[in-house]
């Protein structure tokens, strides 16, 4: 009951000891620590959303993992990878059209032209079944 005496009413309305009111502390605390990371996530979002301009064909749209793979196996052709030892191969249909795998459900295509190839784009491995087997160019 001693205890009780020391308590004390706060502006806020609850009831506590000390200068200030520990429980509108704690919420104010934790609302700060949100709205930190909530810009932290803000900004990983836009850091992430302008990589995509740099990247030589549009990768947006993949899971994160295969936009790294694929990022890496383009910048292993960029600088100067043969296609083979990233385990591409041409198509039979088309010998101008290489493509390479990008992890187990993806593939990266690139078409070659005067001897250089140029990235064109990043399918899953269905749709790369669908247009190996079309043989023709998908949109
Ligand atoms: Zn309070």
């Amino acid at each position: 009951m001693a205890k009780a005496k020391r308590q004390h009413t706060f502006p806020c309305g609850h009831r506590g000891r000390g200068q200030v009111c520990h429980r509108c502390q704690q919420e104010a605390q934790a609302q700060a620590q949100a709205q930190q990371e909530a810009a932290e996530r803000q900004q990983q979002r836009q850091t992430w959303q302008a990589q995509f301009e740099q990247d030589a064909i549009d990768l947006r749209g993949l899971p994160s993992h295969v936009v790294e793979k694929a990022r890496s196996i383009l910048r292993d052709l960029d600088q100067g990878q043969h296609f083979t030892a990233l385990k591409g191969k041409r198509m039979m249909f088309d010998r101008s059209v290489i493509r390479i795998p990008v992890g187990h459900r993806y593939r990266l295509l690139c078409r070659e032209q005067e001897g250089h190839l140029l990235p064109w784009r990043v399918m899953t491995h269905e749709d790369y079944n669908a247009y190996a087997s079309n043989k023709r160019p998908v949109g």
